[in-house]
Formats: C-alpha cells, structure tokens, sequence
C-alpha cells in the first residue's frame, strides 16, 4: 500500500495572496522550460559581507499532521561561477520553522525559529532558464514531525549566497482508506515520530467482528501487518469486499462458512438471505441435525419379523424398516403383551419380563425376551423410530409378532431302577409349540454336574440309562426340542441306583414345573445318543472346541472316546457307491437291536494297510464323532474290533454336491440353491464355532441327502495331503486344493476359518454354476497369479447380484474383511426370507463365442467389464 500525499502548501502561490516578510529577496517572474510563466524569489547580495536576509511563508496549518515534509526546489550559484566574488560569498542558506497556533503573527523573533536544516546544493540538477542564466534546480526534502500546534511559519535565511527559491511544497502523508478482509481502515495520517500507527478496522456492512481487524499505518503512508477480520453474517456471502444476501435456493447457517449453499434435499429457501432451508412438508430436522443434512422423516415399520423359542426366552429378529426416511439412526424399541388363549384379551407384560440388552432404543434388529411365562401367549409390537419420530404427528411404524412360549416336559415319570441302569419314561408338552422333534435327557451325578453330565437324546418317550454306578445318586431332568426350540427342562429327579445284588423296582412319581434357560450341546445319534462331557471340557452353558486326535497320546482311545463300537453283524453291506483314500465306500444298512434299520454308507480300510493307516483311517471318525450338527455328516460310529475296520455315517442318497449339481443342471430355483448354501454355511459355523478348520471345503466334499440337505464331509487328517485328487504341491511342499484355498494358506499355510470362507464362496460359486470347475481350465499357477493380481471368478449365469457380491466379500484378500460363517448364515437367512431381493442378477456382458462343431457347447459366463472373460474354441473337421 502506498501512501498518499496531502498538501499543505505551495509557498509560491500562497505569497502572492499573502507576501512574506522579506529583507532582499525580491519576488521575480520568469519562465520555466516550457514557456509556462512562474514565480520565484530571489536574493544574491554576494559582494557584500554580513548578510543576514529572511524569507518566511504564513502560517501553515498543520491539519492534524505530526509530521510534515517540506519540498523545495531552488537554484543557488556555485561561488566560482561568480566572478570577482569576495570570500564571503555562500553557497547554503538555512530552513527553520516555527510552530504556533496564532496564524496572524506579524513578527517572529529569531530566536524563536527551530532550524530545519542548512540547505546546499546536490548534485542531481536540472537546468531551468533564469532570465538570461542557465541555473541548476536542486530539490530536499526536509521533515519535522512532532507537531503539535494548529500550525506552523517556515523560514528561509540567506547568509550571502545567490539562491532562487522556485518552489516549496509543503505535505504530509496518510494511509488511504481501504478494505481488507471484510474490514475497513479509514484514511489514517501517518504518525510522527512513532514509526507505525495502529488502526482498528470495522466490519463492513452485514458482515461481524470474527477476530478484531486492524492494521499499521507506516511512516511512509502504507498499511502494514494486518491482523484478525470481518466474516459475512449468516445469510451473507463475501463477494469483492462486500457482504451479498444469499439468493433464494440457497442458504448460510453460520457466519464462518465461507460461502451461501444450495438447500438440501428436501428443503428449500423462498426469500433472500436464508440461514436456513425450511423443510418440506412431512419432512424433518432434528435438533442436533446439521443445517446442511437433508430434511428426513419417520422410518417405515419394521419387516419380516421372526421369533425362536428356547423355553421360557425368546429370540426375536426382524429385518429394519424398508424406508430408513433418510436417516442411520434407527433404533427399535418394543411393547410386550401378554394374552388370553383365544388371543383376545391382551395386558402389559409388565416388568417381570427382562429384554437383553434393553427393551428401548435397541440398536440392532434382535432382541431377547427372558423370565416369560411357560405355555403363555405373548404379543409383541416391535417399533422403529429415527432422529425425527419425535417431530413427526403420524404414528410410528410397528409391527406386531405373537409368539407362544413352550411347555415343560412334566406331569409322570417312571422309574425303574437296577444296579446300573435307570429307565425313565415321561409325557411330552400338551400343547408343544410344533412338532416334537427330540427328547433331551440330562443326567449326572448328585453336585457333580460342572465336572461331568451326560446328555442323551431321544425320539420315544422311554429312556433306559445304563452304565451307572451301583448306589449312587443321580439327577435326571428331560426337556422336548420342537420346530420352534427346545422347551423348558422337567424338575430334577433324584434316583439312586441299587446297591449290588439288589433287584429292579418301580415307582411312580411328579415332576416339577421348572423354568430355565440355556442350552446344552449334545451328540446325536439316530434313536438314543449319548456323548460325555468330562473333566470340565465343556461348561454350561457355552460352546466346545474340537480336540485333535493327535492330542491323544493313544489314537485309540480317541476313536474309544467319540466314535461308538458297532458290532459288525448289524451291518448289511449292499452295493458299492464310491471309492475312497483308504478303501471302498458302500451303502448297506445297519441294524441296531430294538430298533428300526436304518441306511448307511460304510467305508472300510482295505486289506494289507500299516498302523498309521489305520490310524489316519479311524482319525476321520474319531473328528466326525465330535461333531453334532445337522449340516455335518453324522457317524453312526466304527467297526474295529474285527475286519475289515469300518466307519459308519448316515447315508446320503444323492451322493457328492458336485456330481449331483452336474447330474441336475439348471433343474432347481435361486431358493433351492440358497437353501443348500444356508445349510453348508451353517455347517460350517458350526465346525468354526467348535475351532475347526477344515481345509478342503468344495462341493466334492459335500453329501447331499433325498431331502437336499447338504451336510459338510470329509474329516480325515491326510486328505489334504493325499486324498482330494484337487490337491497339488506349492512351492512349499504342501499339496493344496489351489482353487478352493485362500491365497495366504496357499502363500505361507495360514489356514483359519477365515481361509475356510474363502473356499466357501468357491463352493458357492459351484453352487451356483451347478459344478462348473471354478476358473475352468486355467492352470493352477494362473489361477494363483490371477488371483495375486486381484481377479476374480465373475457371477454365474443367472446369480444373483446379492449372491455374487457375498461370494466377492468371501474372496477379499485381508482375511479379517471375509464376513464370518455366522454373517453369512444370516445373510442367506435374509435372502431366504426376503426372495425379492435375488431377483436382481449380474448385468452379463457376454462375447462372442466360436462354438467348434463337434464340441458341446459351452455355458456361457457373466464377465464385468474389468474382467472380461474371452472363450477361445477350435472348430474341428
Ligand atoms: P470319501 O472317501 O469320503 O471322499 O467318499 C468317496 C465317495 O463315496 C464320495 O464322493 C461319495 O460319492 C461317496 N460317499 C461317501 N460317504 C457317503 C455317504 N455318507 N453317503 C453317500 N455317499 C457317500
């Protein structure tokens, strides 16, 4: 910033109106060098000695100036130019000032003047004509500052020089006005001998103070070293200096944001210079809302809610509402009512009815109701509601779920006791909540049940418990699983066997109604099962793990500890159905005494194999015999006290998933096929839940059953190594299914449960495919470049998008971002419950294709345009 220059005088028009006093210099006109006519005055006494002759101005006003700058210009003759000149001569004369605040004075002593300076020639000088002399023009400039007076006299003395004044220009400087910031600094004198002036800016129209603007006004008339500003007020927007109102359509909420912005969605701004967009009608904002979030509105009730049953507690999911009204901040509370039989008559449940975690403002869409009633109807209203369901007058969206709790196994029990066996025999629930599936018997030793219980499943009402100690006192207790969970455990039963030699007697006795809630993992077995839960290895309530047979020291007494002995004459081996590692598989039945036959797959160890075959054989089993899950393959149990040693599974009449697939191409619907990958993932859960990887999950590994249930198979500790013909050698060492294996179990042997949801979406992928071979004929080493390279497979012909992106999430290269076998179960459980949403299917760029002439022709895949997927086929002749 440059300073401006503000006049105070110009001596030599002044002296005309107002002649200052002078003793020898005389006023003169002449012509400057372009003939323009001007004044000076002169003096040039320099023959005479003791000059003393004064020039002096009128008062100057000083016009709140502190300091002044005096500018003259003036020609003065160099001594030796003047001929014959005595020593006397000078080539100086002298500037004084006086200050006063009289401006009529008449006369000023000279010892009242305060010198300036004495003035000399320079040597940058232009000629100017006076009269008929060529002379030199000087110009000074000479400051005063400190004024403080209305004004001042300026005086010149000449002591016997030859000087023409040709000007005085009289001025001081100020810093002009000016905007910065949004601030503006007024014209400012500059200050005297304080170098800088500090200057507080004001904000200009319809803009506030943000920080206090102000500046420095320099000596030299700029602006220095601004500090603090001006913003535009809500409403306003900068634009060159000035606040403008935000136009209509837009708005400024806060005097800091920058600029005026365009409404969001659902809200708009009529007039000028908004703060705010008012929201649509039906529309809201909440309070905490930002003013630049879109309005929103209530969410839409809750969907598709299910329940379970587990006793007296109740699992209660839903899917959240279709509209969200725009807003994340969904949360679901719920209204519990209890009802009459007919369901006519319904009250508040009332606070003996626990939800976990709460019963409002639930953030997820799952709730458990605990401490309800047995055998009792309940309604349940399941509430959504957002930020602005509070703003909104139209109810909330609810939907309403009725659930019946279930009935203990009660009312009579028989006893019949020996020395080592109890029978039990019990009525079922009157009114079950569903079919009765199953019973449950949970039996153990009197306070010894944290250490060791035994839970015994069964079909029939009658139970005979055997194996006991003679004279000891057990606990028994019974509950019904139906379709819609397990009921409430029967009241404990205490019974003691009898002592040895003792015989059998009967009793009669009541049970108790007894509510509890928990649950208990049990083995199962066809008819009657019974696994042992010892040492404390498995806790009520609460998951196992999975226990290596290489834990055991003795194999044997692993197969001992979970596979149950058959004896080889229940067998009947019917036909051959398959081949396996160790020997054939065949089907045949198996027969066990008082009770129904039952179809089998038998896989026996061939003749002439070594102790550790044999023990690689049974490990299978003594693996598959810890496991209790629908979707795992079920051992019915060994043959090992003669040969050939045998292990028994249930039989699956539809064989291996793949070949199955192949055999009934394109024969099933989107849910058939979800519904098989519901069961695989849910099998698998449950082996990850147990800590089990298991390291060769494809469809050639699973069995299908006549109901197409797909249950995961294959347990045996070398299969991987030698068994899947798949299987090939990595770089280091191991044999590995490379496209079924997650690229960190191929790289450094990392295989997890996460490694196993990489394989699983290979298997989804076969699913869906109905057993293509996954990446067709590349070879491995392309497959494992491929994938490094972050291809992978495209959706089948005719998948689903949902189904496609779920297999692409199993395939993401960090394992920790694979979704976990229990999100993928209530993934597909969504799906399977909402079927509209498989209807979208992957867009299929497909490319041309050459069909060779004798060859079938080929399935055609969906390829996205990043991987596109090009079919090469020869023709033949
Ligand atoms: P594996 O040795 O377990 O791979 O079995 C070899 C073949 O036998 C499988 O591919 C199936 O075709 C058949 N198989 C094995 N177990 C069963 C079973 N439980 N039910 C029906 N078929 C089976």
């Amino acid at each position: 910033m440059t300073g401006d220059k503000v006049a105070l005088s110009y001596l030599l028009l002044l002296a005309l109106s107002l002649p200052p006093l002078s003793i020898y210099w005389e006023e003169i006109s002449v012509m400057d060098e372009r003939n323009t006519p001007m004044r000076t005055y002169q003096v040039c006494n320099v023959m005479e000695a003791n000059q003393n002759n004064w020039l002096r101005t009128r008062h100057i006003s000083r016009e709140g100036a502190q300091r002044v700058y005096i500018e003259i210009k003036f020609t003065l003759r160099d001594c030796n130019s003047l001929p014959g000149v005595p020593g006397t001569c000078k080539e100086t004369f002298n500037m004084y000032y006086y200050e006063s605040n009289n401006a009529n004075l008449w006369f000023i002593k000279e010892s009242q003047y305060v010198k300036i300076d004495t003035i000399a020639a320079d040597e940058s000088f232009t000629q100017v004509d006076v009269g008929d002399r060529v002379m030199k023009l000087n110009t000074e400039v000479r400051d005063i500052s400190n004024l403080s007076k209305k004004g001042f006299y300026l005086a010149f003395q000449d002591l016997g020089a030859c000087i023409a004044l040709v000007s005085v220009r009289v001025f001081y400087k100020k810093c002009p006005l000016t905007v910065l910031n949004l601030a503006q600094f007024p014209d400012t004198i500059t200050g005297g001998d304080t170098a800088l002036v500090e200057v507080h800016g004001m904000c200009v129209n319809a803009s506030e103070e943000f920080e206090a603007p102000k500046m420095y006004c320099s000596a030299d008339g700029g602006w220095l070293v601004p500090i603090g500003r001006c913003v535009c007020k809500p409403g306003f927007e900068e634009n060159k200096d000035v606040c403008q109102p935000c136009r209509p359509g837009t708005y400024k909420a806060s005097a800091t944001d920058a600029y005026c912005t365009k409404c969001p969605p659902h809200s708009s701004s009529p007039q000028e210079q908004a703060v705010e967009c008012v929201c649509e009608k039906s529309f809201y904002r909440a309070e905490t809302d930002p003013r630049s979030m879109a309005c929103t509105r209530p969410p839409s009730a809750p969907e598709n809610p299910i329940s379970t049953v587990n006793e007296t507690c109740v699992t209660l999911e839903w899917s959240p509402p279709r509209d969200t009204g725009g807003r994340g901040d969904i949360t679901y509370s719920l209204h519990c009512r209890k009802c009459s039989g007919d369901g006519r008559k319904c009250t508040p449940c009332g606070s003996s009815v626990h939800f976990v975690p709460r019963q409002f403002g639930l953030s997820s869409a799952t709730v458990l109701v605990t401490d309800l009633q047995p055998d009792s109807n309940y309604s349940f209203t399941i509430e959504s509601q957002n930020g602005v369901s509070d703003l909104s007058p139209t109810p909330r969206g609810t939907v309403v779920i009725n659930v019946t709790t279930s009935q203990t196994v009660s009312v009579v029990l028989k006893e019949r006791r020996s020395k080592d066996s109890v029978t039990l025999a019990w009525q079922g629930p009157e009114r079950p909540n569903g079919a009765i599936v199953e019973y449950e018997v949970i039996y153990y030793e009197k306070n010894q049940r944290e250490q060791n219980y035994t839970v015994l499943k069964t079909r029939s009402n009658m139970m005979t418990v055997d194996g006991l100690k003679p004279g000891t006192t057990y606990v028994f207790r019974v509950r019904a699983r139906t379709d819609g969970g397990y009921g409430s455990y029967g009241g404990e039963i205490e019974l003691e066997t009898s002592h040895e030699g003792k015989g059998m007697n009967d009793k009669y006795f009541c049970a108790f109604l007894f509510r509890h809630c928990g649950y208990i993992k049990a083995k199962q077995d066809p008819d009657e099962e019974k696994m042992q839960f010892q040492h404390g290895r498995v806790k009520l309530p609460g998951s196992r793990t999975y226990i290596h047979p290489h834990t055991y020291e003795d194999p044997n007494q692993a197969v001992r500890d979970f596979a149950k002995e058959i004896d080889a004459s229940n067998i009947r081996i019917e036909r051959v159905i398959g081949a396996g590692e160790f020997g054939e598989v065949c089907s045949g039945r198996l027969r066990v005494q008082g009770k129904r036959e039952i179809y089998v797959a038998i896989k026996s160890l061939k003749a002439g194999y070594s102790d550790k075959q044999r023990r690689d054989f049974l490990s299978e089993a003594s693996i598959m015999g810890q496991f209790d899950h629908p979707n795992i393959i079920r051992l019915e149990g060994v043959v090992t006290r003669c040969k050939p040693v045998m292990i028994i599974t249930e039989f699956m009449e539809n064989g291996s998933l793949d070949t199955f697939l192949k055999k009934h191409d394109g024969q099933f619907t989107v849910i058939q096929l979800v519904g098989m990958l519901r069961g695989i993932a849910s099998g698998m859960k449950y082996l990850s839940d147990m800590s089990y990887v298991h390291r060769d999950l494809a469809a050639r590994n699973i069995l299908v059953n006549s109901n197409l249930v797909c249950k995961v198979s294959d347990f045996g500790l070398s299969r991987v190594l030698e068994d899947d013909p798949e299987a090939a050698y990595t770089t280091r060492g191991g044999k590995i299914p490379i496209r079924w294996t997650a690229p960190e179990a191929i790289a450094y042997r990392k295989f997890t449960s996460a490694s196993d949801v990489w394989s699983y979406g290979i298997v989804m992928w076969e699913v869906i495919s109905y057993g293509e071979r996954p990446y067709w004929e590349m070879s491995n080493q392309d497959v494992i470049k491929a994938i490094d390279e972050g291809y992978r497979l495209p959706a089948p012909m005719d998948c689903p998008v949902v189904l496609h992106q779920l297999m692409l999430d199993c395939w993401e290269k960090g394992r920790s971002d694979r979704p976990k076998f229990g999100q993928i179960v209530t993934i597909l459980d969504k799906l399977i419950r909402n079927p509209a949403s498989l209807r979208e299917f992957v867009l299929c760029h497909i490319h041309t294709v050459t069909f060779g002439l004798d060859t079938p022709p080929p399935k055609l895949y969906c390829a996205d345009p990043q991987n596109i997927i090009i079919f090469t086929f020869t023709f033949y002749t």
